[in-house]
């Protein structure tokens, strides 16, 4: 899934590229990624213009005259700009030409979604969660998380991934935010201090906030993820200790992090400091 920065720098692209501009031509080569809420098919958007792009929850959502295409892309799915009749990837979807620019969605796993509904007809999309805080607005103060925090009978991480308490963070930056604050993926929420409160809000803010602004600053092709500045997603060592960085399930998700910069709060968990390795 692209994670908020990825997607927020997709957003901005697409804007620029293409607010404005009329649909000239549609293809689908994947049939399976649209959902129709209206009558018709993706031909229902040709000679309309795109009045804007935002987002919402993780879809992107285009809006034509009196229609919204709203995109998920779950796992797998980026977007692309091409010029139209360059050779279509083997993982196109489905395309909009704009005049002399093509959007493609491209989807390796066939597992996004893209709906065509009315406008603002959210209630025929399965999955639309909406309700979280965006955690890059003004609105996401230290006593909101707090009180969010207070009512949590989980482990940290889950909360940090639930769409409808934050909008949104993803398996990358969970990691990100719990070392940056210091705290262990599998601590209980309802055992987190209130410093360890305003450390972990503050390590959301900062974590998003930074990330932005260097996918912002690579300035690479919407289609690239950019993700080799993360500090311990995928990584062998702790850049700060250097420590072997370990990984430990929670609720079926790989999460990674440092035994020693994160120590284990719970009872039962593996103490890797003493293991020796
Ligand atoms: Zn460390």
């Amino acid at each position: 899934m692209p994670e908020l920065p990825d997607l927020l720098y997709v957003l901005k692209t697409l804007r620029e590229r293409l607010v404005g501009r009329e649909v000239t031509a549609e293809r689908v080569r994947e049939p399976v990624v649209l959902r129709f809420a209206v009558r018709g098919n993706l031909s229902l958007v040709l000679g309309r213009s795109l009045h804007e792009i935002f987002r919402k929850s993780h879809f992107l959502v285009f809006r034509f005259e009196g229609l919204d295409l709203a995109v998920n892309p779950m796992l797998a799915g980026r977007f692309k700009l091409s010029a139209p009749g360059a050779k279509a990837e083997g993982s196109l979807a489905f395309a909009l030409e704009f005049g002399d620019v093509e959007l493609r969605y491209l989807d390796d796993k066939s597992m996004g979604k893209a709906y065509l509904i009315a406008t603002d007809d959210w209630k025929a999309i399965a999955g639309m969660q909406t309700g979280g805080i965006d955690v890059l607005s003004p609105a996401f103060t230290r006593e909101r998380f707090a009180s969010l925090l207070k009512r949590r009978r989980d482990q940290v991480r889950v909360f940090l991934l639930d769409k409808k308490a934050l909008d949104s963070i993803g398996n990358a930056y969970a990691d990100e935010i719990l070392f940056e604050a210091g705290i262990h993926p599998k601590t209980w929420c309802r055992s987190l201090t209130h410093d360890d409160a305003v450390r972990l809000h503050r390590a959301i803010v900062h974590v998003m906030s930074e990330a932005v602004a260097e996918v912002e600053r690579r300035g690479e092709p919407i289609e690239v993820k950019v993700r080799d500045f993360l500090k311990v997603r995928l990584k062998e060592s702790c850049p700060r200790c250097g420590s072997k960085l370990r990984t430990a399930g929670v609720k079926g998700m790989d999460a990674y992090f440092c035994p020693r910069c994160q120590p284990a709060t719970r009872a039962g968990l593996v103490d890797w400091t003493r293991t020796g390795k």
